[in-house]
């Protein structure tokens, strides 16, 4: 089998992969804070975490994945508040919606999703750890943090200078930057907004709430054990999120928490301006409004290295709505075929060859979907030669299915939705260009209208058109 190589940010390289025991791939990934519906942002990043365990899939392993809903923190108890709300009322509603998302963008589900608020005590019981250790303090506001001066390899995530440590001083809240990098609080002392949003427990440091990186530790813990395979997340979370989590984990256990850290670039939609065909998307839920399907959403963002900024943009987004429409046009031709051609089998082992070789050397999906247009040329080609070799057909057919297994880019209904809003398109274009009398334009766009099998008629009542198979 061909190696497996993953960018580990612990040492800012790629690396050589394989699962401790190995047969199962732990992964732990940081899962959404539910106070407000998953940004497209957002979904790169499970989008990435989905590349990630299909390839490992893909490989012969087995997959276990723990994805976390923040379900308690700062956020969450803010926008409570503001809604006269308590957390679970704001989370619950959130969480549906993003399991409804997830589902919409083909995103396997993970083996389990649990809620931070139902592993308090397991949070206790790390936190007690710490502070038998020496490591945790309480402090006079009635929290807990965390000494970043007694754990000695704190900032090696993030390569933080230890000059940047301030000794002494102390962060409460989550979310901070490296020029914060001082005692983090663990356990935070419940205030009264805290208990009017049922976000406060009982613990022997009295009545409060974890703090964020603390939820993920104990989860992280408690259901893949003290060494995880791969931990991975946005590439914000590296500071403060990740090497708090580092700090925790590893000074209450003594062992390695994770043995690659992986981190998805971000997407930026800042700027994105879309017109009317697109409309302003930002959420799943206006992706699906604007009929934009799964199988181009996961195209768009696949087409861009997962370690590289990804910009939304229109053209971008049309090019990956063609770019299915052919894709799916093909996986219906290689349905329907009844025979192939000796080339054609040639074609399928060179597709499953490019696309391992691809997507084991640090999940290049971008050169995965290169291979898999070269395939369909080819194959197209193959498939109008009309031979009699069933082996070969039944080889292509097995290859396009193991490459689509983790890439899923065939969208559903070709030609009820995605086709029709194509040639919707072509047609309103032909429209123009007939009125401005430009007919080179307009025949132009019959004959690629004709390529795709799609047959057009002029009645007196306008343009008519059927697909022809
Ligand atoms: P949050 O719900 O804020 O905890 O974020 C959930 C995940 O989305 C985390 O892994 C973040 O790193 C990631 N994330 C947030 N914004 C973006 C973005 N613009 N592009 C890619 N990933 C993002
Ligand atoms: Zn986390």
């Amino acid at each position: 089998m061909r190696e497996f190589r993953l960018y580990n940010t612990l040492t800012r390289s790629v690396e050589p992969f394989a699962p401790a025991d190995g047969k199962t791939v732990r992964i732990y990934s940081c899962g959404p804070t539910v106070y407000n519906p998953a940004h497209l942002g957002n979904f790169r990043t499970f989008l990435f975490v989905d590349l990630l365990r299909r390839a490992l899939r893909l490989h012969g392993w087995r997959v276990h994945q723990v994805m976390n809903l923040t379900d308690v923190d700062d956020k969450i108890i803010r926008r409570a508040a503001e809604q006269g709300k308590t957390i679970s009322e704001v989370t619950e509603p959130v969480a549906e919606i993003f399991f409804q998302d997830r589902d919409y963008l083909r995103i396997e589900p993970a083996e389990e999703y649990p809620k931070a608020t139902d592993y308090v005590p397991q949070m206790v019981a790390l936190v007690a750890r710490l502070i038998e250790k020496g490591i945790a303090y309480k402090a006079e506001d009635g929290s807990v943090y965390f000494a970043i001066d007694r754990f000695p390899s704190y900032g090696r995530l993030s390569r933080l200078d230890r000059r940047e440590i301030k000794t002494g001083a102390r962060v409460a809240q989550d979310d901070y930057s490296k020029e914060n990098a001082q005692d983090f609080a663990l356990w935070k002392a419940a205030k009264p907004e805290d208990e009017r949003a049922r976000a406060a427990w009982d613990s022997p440091w009295g009545r409060g709430r974890p703090g964020w990186h603390l939820e993920c530790s104990a989860m992280a813990i408690d259901l893949l054990g003290e060494t995880l395979d791969i931990h991975c997340g946005g590439i914000d979370l590296i500071f403060p999120h990740h090497e708090d989590e580092i700090a925790q984990s590893e000074a209450a256990t003594g062992r390695p928490f994770s043995r690659f850290w992986c981190h998805g670039a971000f997407l930026l939609t800042e700027g994105a301006k879309m017109a009317k065909r697109i409309g302003n998307v930002t959420t799943v839920k206006d992706m699906r409004e604007s009929r934009i399907q799964a199988a181009a959403v996961r195209r768009f963002v696949f087409n861009t290295h997962y370690r590289k900024e990804l910009n939304l943009t229109e053209e971008a987004l049309e090019a990956s709505i063609d770019a299915v429409l052919r894709i799916g046009i093909f996986a219906e031709r290689l349905r329907g075929a009844t025979s192939g051609t000796p080339a054609l089998g040639q074609a399928a082992d060179q597709l499953t060859q490019d696309v391992e070789s691809a997507l084991f050397d640090d999940l290049n999906a971008p050169e995965a979907i290169a291979a898999l247009s070269v395939f369909i040329t080819r194959a197209n080609a193959e498939l109008d030669r009309r031979g009699n070799d069933a082996d070969a057909l039944a080889k292509a057919r097995a290859a396009f299915e193991r490459v689509n297994g983790v890439l899923d880019v065939v969208p559903d209904a070709v030609v009820d939705s995605t086709l029709a809003s194509w040639v919707e398109g072509q047609l309103e274009a032909r429209k123009a260009a007939r009125a401005r009398r430009d007919f080179a334009t307009a025949d132009r766009i019959r004959a690629e209208l004709e390529e795709r099998d799609v047959m057009i008629e002029d009645t007196p009542s306008g343009t008519k058109w059927r697909v022809a198979r």
